[in-house]
């Protein structure tokens, strides 16, 4: 998916100094409601970036969606646009999105199924639920590429993970290593990403990486994190420093969330749109260069290449902020 809100922000995002959580290191992020764009717009739960935090660990951006009617809201349709320095990690719940990339790549994106797209130095793709998708529900991530890797060549990786048996509930990790599952996909910084569902009552203490932050995203269900309760929606982050972290199901319904981490990144990125880039020159930069190689789609494209096989013109980058935020302290 893309970031399609009509106007777009500039983040400048860097580390988050450590008193923003609270003493037992939890910090509690709300969602903010962002109309995406399109005829009849559907709208995504953002809880990455926001004031409070940028980061938790390499991941950078985070909405969620559904569970939506896409007779009511048209469903999702996004024309090929670019990205640059960052990952897309697609993770559904329900419903199924046609992905079409400047590799080639022709792939349909279905629930329980990791899809990664790594832009590096640049790619191009179009995501579109299918005509048979009824109800969609899903996440849509980002991952910052560090520094050393940001200009990476692009690459499209998809992966099965199988379900992993927990105290009273399942493990999906498409991602890093998490209750005895590995993924294959490579990563450019230590991460760990994984669906978790329990059972009414159930807990599950995972043993997690000390030196990666951690956070949860409630899909469904009342769950509590390490004893600190997560609202249905939000994203409570926690802090490094504990080998493990548990979850608990507190209430009668079953619980789904989303388990991510990582190293801390320790670098600041400059977000605008769809780019990613160390300044706003950089961002500039991508935006002029996607708005030249759209202007004649049949000309050369050798940053963004070409989006086949769909049926709509690329997506225009929206106007550029004239005046630079303030970064941020
Ligand atoms: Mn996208």
């Amino acid at each position: 998916m893309t970031n399609l809100e009509a106007v777009a922000t500039e983040h400048d995002c860097r580390p988050t100094a450590p008193p923003a959580a609270a003493p037992d290191g939890t910090e509690l992020l709300e969602p903010r409601d962002v109309p995406l764009g399109g005829i009849r717009a559907m709208s995504v739960r953002r809880t990455l970036p926001q004031r409070a935090r940028s980061f938790v660990g390499a991941w950078c951006f985070l909405d969620h969606y559904g569970p939506d009617d896409v007779a009511l809201t048209g469903g999702m349709r996004v024309p090929p646009h670019p990205h640059t320095g960052l990952q897309t990690v697609s993770w559904l719940f329900s419903g199924e999105i046609e992905h079409r990339d400047s590799l080639g790549t022709h792939c349909l994106v279905r629930p329980g199924e990791l899809n990664l797209m790594t832009a590096g130095h640049g790619i191009s793709h179009s995501e579109d639920s299918t005509p048979t998708t009824t109800v969609l529900h899903g996440v849509q991530l980002w991952t910052v590429l560090p520094e050393r890797d940001r200009d990476a060549d692009p690459a499209f990786d998809h992966y099965v993970p199988p379900v992993t048996a927990l105290d009273g509930g399942e493990a999906r990790v498409f991602l890093g290593s998490l209750a005895g599952s590995t993924s294959p996909v490579p990563t450019f910084s230590p991460l760990v990403g994984a669906e978790v569902r329990l059972r009414p009552g159930a807990a599950h203490t995972f043993a997690v990486d000390p030196a990666f932050e951690h956070a949860v995203l409630v899909d469904a269900g009342a769950v509590a994190v390490d004893g600190t309760p997560a609202p249905v929606h939000h994203l409570l982050y926690r802090a490094p420093g504990a080998t493990t972290l548990t979850l608990t199901a507190t209430g009668d319904g079953e619980v789904r969330v989303l388990l991510i981490g990582g190293l801390p990144l320790g670098e600041r990125i400059v977000m605008w749109w769809n780019f990613i880039g160390r300044d706003h020159e950089e961002v500039v930069a991508a935006r002029t260069q996607w708005q030249a190689e759209i202007a004649d789609v049949t000309g050369p494209a050798p940053r963004f290449g070409r989006v086949t096989g769909h049926a709509d013109a690329p997506l225009p980058a929206p106007v550029i902020p004239g005046l630079r935020l303030t970064p941020r302290a």
